[in-house]
């Protein structure tokens, strides 16, 4: 491609709004240029990488079995109140009307639209296990769109399903995409780890994020300096030793239970229950469930929140609603502890520390009749805390540490809530139907290619690694003007361009010097310079990351480039 006839439009100048490397370097090297808060356009450099990215998910996808079809951005809102999620995914999900007055969302996710397919689609178990995946852009009115392509509204996914007939399967194309998540997380060159993850408004149980290691990373993993433990750290509370006395148990009973049935009670409740370190709670207050997630500062009531990662308080309307809430984000979650105002219906933290099993475990949750003691542990009651580095790893191996990252990928364990919403059913051999049991595989094709800039760049621009670079080599002469480096360049270029090699050819009629700065800015791996000694044949030849650089004739150039 020439330089000339293309749109590269650098800046010399630090965008002012943007904070983080990746965000300043694809603005500046005329990668993206922002349309809206959160909304970007992909100009042609920025494009490239993105079709390298996504290539490389497309054959680690077909690798892993899946196949890959195509999904609307609009999907009608009949759909996602049918798994409930119209109400549940709150204001993140961008809404619209037709003329004819039809709600609509823009799909910020396609489980809705993927399981209404194959209800329709898919009748017997002879067609499982089925996965398939699509590549397309996601809508999420995210609360803080930031950091350029990490936090978008508008943003592209590759998004899998898989559909199955028994968990083992399940758990089957579960590790097979784990595989295919390392490898093209790998090929991208990133330097990155898989962490145990919650579920949180997705429903399901098993589930893994692929973080890529960086300071701007808005999640903490905490991880084993020695073993291979490593989890999101809203993943990772530890309990203490200390256990408390029959006396002081009943004392925090007290607390944890007021016999009232007010929001200012679920306030407090909250409060108390947050000092013990609890992240995730539900209560019911009256007949109706009050859905309490805790992460971030946060105010209720004007009580403040503090060290937790965010709150919000939803009522929840209708029976229905609050079974979808609970499938959703802790059906299998475990302990719940009933009392006579208020009830704590699930507590993920709990559940995970002391593995607690209760009748809500395995497919099923009930949040009535249920009894401390028999159906749960009174470990509930041990002083739970965060994890802290320094701590001894939940494994038992080595010590943990903490690192910032950046959620590239997630893979989920759905089980069978969409399918059971919804009514996708298949018949076994024996004529009989059951529900279809499902995992959902998600990449931010966008946010990766800003991960890769975050750990490719240096001082004067960005240092793609070669399989994702927009282009391998960038081809400049000096002085285009000189009719023997314009000769030679153009030869040169001719000769790449046969060989398969992508080649950006700078014949821009610029200074030397703003020709270099561009290139170093653009980062292309390879930059081969024509100039003083064309009349040889003689370039210069340089590395992007290295700065290494030699001259070489120009039929020595092929073997070079690798
Ligand atoms: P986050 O925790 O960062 O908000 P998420 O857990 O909500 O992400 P998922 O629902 O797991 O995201 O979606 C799958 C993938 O889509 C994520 O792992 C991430 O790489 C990407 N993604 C999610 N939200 C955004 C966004 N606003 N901009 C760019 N990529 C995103
Ligand atoms: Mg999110
Ligand atoms: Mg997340
Ligand atoms: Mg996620």
């Amino acid at each position: 491609m020439k330089q000339s006839e293309t749109l590269i439009p650098t800046l010399r100048e630090v965008p002012a709004d943007a904070d983080i490397k990746s965000h300043q370097l694809l603005l500046r090297a005329g990668f993206i240029r922002q349309t809206a808060s959160g909304v970007y356009s992909f100009l042609p450099l920025g494009k490239r990488v993105l079709r390298k990215v996504e290539e490389i998910v497309r054959e680690e996808m077909d690798n892993a079995g899946a196949s890959e079809m195509f999904m609307p951005a609009l999907q009608p809102s009949e759909l996602w109140m049918e798994t409930g999620r119209w109400n549940t995914f709150g204001p993140e999900l961008m809404r619209l009307r037709d003329r004819h007055d039809r709600e609509f969302a823009l799909g910020a996710t396609h489980e809705e639209i993927i399981t209404s397919l194959i209800r329709d689609e898919v009748k017997s178990y002879k067609k499982l296990p089925l996965k398939l995946y699509q590549i397309q852009t996601k809508f999420r009115d995210e609360k803080r769109p930031r950091f350029g392509l990490l936090r978008g509204r508008e943003f592209i996914m590759k998004d899998a399903y898989s559909f199955h007939d028994s968990f083992e399967s399940l758990d089957t194309a579960y590790q097979k995409m784990y595989q295919a998540y390392s490898n093209i997380f790998s090929r991208c060159g990133l330097n990155f780890r898989a962490v145990i993850a919650d579920s949180g408004a997705m429903g399901g149980k098993d589930t893994h994020e692929f973080m890529v290691l960086s300071e701007v990373g808005e999640d903490t993993i905490a991880y084993s300096d020695t073993s291979d433990y490593a989890a999101n750290i809203e993943m990772a509370p530890v309990v203490t030793n200390y256990t408390k006395s029959s006396e002081e148990l009943k004392e925090m009973e007290k607390v944890a239970t007021p016999n009232q049935k007010t929001m200012q009670d679920v306030a407090d409740f909250l409060n108390h229950s947050l000092a013990k370190g609890l992240k995730t709670l539900m209560f019911k207050v009256d007949d109706k469930l009050v859905l309490v997630v805790t992460r971030g500062d946060h105010e209720v009531n004007d009580i403040k929140l503090k060290n937790l990662f965010e709150a919000s308080i939803v009522e929840l309307a209708t029976e229905e609603e609050t079974k979808t809430a609970i499938g959703a984000g802790f059906g299998s979650l475990g302990p719940v502890n009933v009392s006579e105002g208020i009830e704590v219906v699930a507590d993920s933290a709990v559940q995970y520390v002391s593995n607690v099993s209760c009748g809500a475990n395995a497919d099923g949750y009930h949040y009535v009749n249920v009894n401390p003691d028999r159906d749960f542990q009174i470990s509930q009651y041990a002083d739970l805390r965060f994890i802290e580095e320094g701590d001894p790893s939940p494994d038992g191996n080595g010590t943990i540490l903490f690192a910032k990252g950046i959620e590239v990928g997630h893979v989920f364990k759905l089980g069978k809530f969409y399918a059971e919403k919804m009514g996708a059913k298949y018949l076994d051999d024996q004529g009989k139907a059951n529900t279809m049991i499902m995992g959902c595989y998600g990449i931010g094709v966008s946010r990766t290619l800003a991960a890769i800039v975050e750990q490719y760049h240096d001082e004067n621009g960005i240092t793609w690694p070669t399989k994702v670079a927009p282009f391998h080599v960038h081809l400049i002469a000096i002085n285009s003007k000189k009719e023997e480096q314009k000769q030679l360049a153009d030869e040169v270029y001719q000769t790449l361009k046969s060989a398969g090699i992508e080649v950006l050819y700078d014949d821009r009629k610029e200074r030397a010097g703003v020709k270099f700065a561009d290139s170093d800015l653009v980062g292309i791996p390879y930059r081969i310079t024509v100039g003083k000694r064309a009349d040889e044949g003689y370039v210069e030849f340089k590395h992007r990351t290295t700065g290494e650089q030699s001259e070489l004739h120009q039929s020595e150039l092929l073997e070079s480039i690798k």
